[in-house]
């Protein structure tokens, strides 16, 4: 590509590498490729490999999967088409358009958070590139990033990718999942460099009251840590309102937001997500987000636009559909003699099983699940340390569906 057709003059250089140019050759079938060591050290991801069994039967109802159910509402897909229709297929500002950009300021005021659309937002290809873009941005070779567990499955790698050491805080069923200030010291957070927090959280459900969010803020300022703050979720809330970390004082100069479409409009395959921060740390991430991704995709952003401007209803009849299922789900896996943390947001639940699996494995337990009754949940170890014994089940699935699951459950269990 040359520095013509990019809207910021970008040019690559010309350093292409060809396999002669030397370089390992340890790869199999003659392929000269081995991987670089910190991708080397990565695992696959423990979803995925799980998964891969469950496609292998027609007969299986999956509750692994974290991604809705529901298609896209109406104007936001017909806002994509438009904007195919009308020729709008170049890219946008390096940030996102100026308009999206306004309208997610705007919105996000609904959780007492003000940005600047010029300066303090960048739109990205879904919350993943703005999740990458904050680890590469600000985590140094050596750097400690702390990540509460069980966790989203993508930031140890993220943080790995970036030359950072990740530091897992056990958070426990006991405390409903809840980060404590007592589970940051016990792993030496008040030493680290960067805390993400994921709340409404994957993989648990997960949500912090006021004055837990309070806390961490407090041992976050003392021990000047940078946030990463997934908020992912923050739309899918059932018991209260999304509390945001960098709404606390001192927190906003030291919080990255990470927010997107995916999740609350069912928008996965878009790719649309933004990050929000200081001017500087927005800065830091868009000269990243301006040589790897030049602009997110030009169609999801007339969608986003769309879906911010006229699916507030649509958000509320899914968001109300999945507090229907939490409560099913919640009561029928207590029934089955199944512990469980009421779930405050997102759409997971994360029973314990320890008590009733073999050798108190939830890995055995998910795979023999699978096996005998063609019910596929994720085993808890996919999220890190922290979930043994226990299983993620998603309720992004419909309530036929999983009052079917929760009978071949039952069978399972007697
Ligand atoms: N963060 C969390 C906590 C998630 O659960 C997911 C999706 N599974 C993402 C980020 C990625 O979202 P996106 O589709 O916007 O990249």
């Amino acid at each position: 590509m040359s520095g013509e057709d990019r809207p910021d003059g970008h040019t690559d250089g010309g350093t292409e590498q060809t396999p002669e140019a030397g370089g390992p050759t340890d790869g199999t079938d003659g392929s000269r490729f081995a991987p670089a060591d910190r991708v080397a050290s990565v695992a696959p991801s423990g979803i995925r490999e799980f998964f891969e069994v469950a496609e292998t039967r027609d007969d299986v109802i999956s509750l692994g999967v974290g991604e809705p159910d529901f298609t896209a509402p109406w104007p936001a897909r017909s806002a994509a088409v438009n904007s195919l229709e009308r020729g709008r297929t170049s890219y946008t500002a390096n940030r996102g358009t100026e308009e999206l950009r306004r309208a997610i300021a705007e919105r996000v005021t609904r959780y007492d958070q003000t940005y600047d659309p010029a300066e303090e937002i960048l739109v990205t290809t879904g919350a993943s590139e703005a999740v990458d873009l904050a680890f590469r941005a600000f985590v140094n070779p050596g750097d400690t990033v702390a990540l509460p567990t069980p966790t989203y499955v993508s930031y140890e790698p993220g943080v790995r990718f970036a030359g950072g050491e990740p530091l897992p805080v056990h958070t426990r069923h006991e405390d409903d999942w809840a980060l404590t200030t007592e589970a940051l010291y016990d792993a030496g957070v008040d030493e680290a460099d960067v805390l993400v927090l994921c709340y409404p959280n994957n993989p648990t459900g997960a949500t912090m009251d006021a004055s837990e969010m309070d806390a961490v803020a407090d041992f976050c300022r003392e021990h000047d840590l940078l946030v990463v703050a997934d908020e992912i979720y923050a739309a899918l809330t059932y018991d209260g309102d999304h509390e945001s970390v960098a709404t606390r004082p001192g927190m906003r100069e030291r919080t990255v937001v990470i927010n997107g479409f995916s999740k609350a409009y069912a928008m996965t395959g878009l790719r649309l997500g933004y990050a929000m921060g200081p001017p500087d740390a927005v800065d830091a991430m868009t000269k990243i987000h301006q040589y790897t991704m030049l602009s997110a995709p030009t169609t999801a952003q007339h969608a986003a636009l769309a879906a911010l401007d006229r699916c507030d209803d649509d958000v509320d009849r899914m968001r109300r559909e999945y507090d229907r299922r939490r409560r099913y789900v919640v009561s029928r896996l207590r029934e089955l003699g199944l512990p469980v943390a009421e779930p405050g947001g997102a759409f997971y639940a994360f029973p314990r099983v320890a008590d009733v699996a073999p050798d108190g494995d939830a890995r055995a337990f998910a795979t023999d699940l699978l096996e005998a009754e063609g019910v596929a949940a994720v085993p808890g170890t996919a999220f890190g340390t922290g979930g043994e014994g226990h299983i993620r089940i998603s309720y992004a699935t419909g309530l036929d569906d999983l009052k079917e699951a929760m009978a071949r459950l039952e069978r399972f269990l007697s």
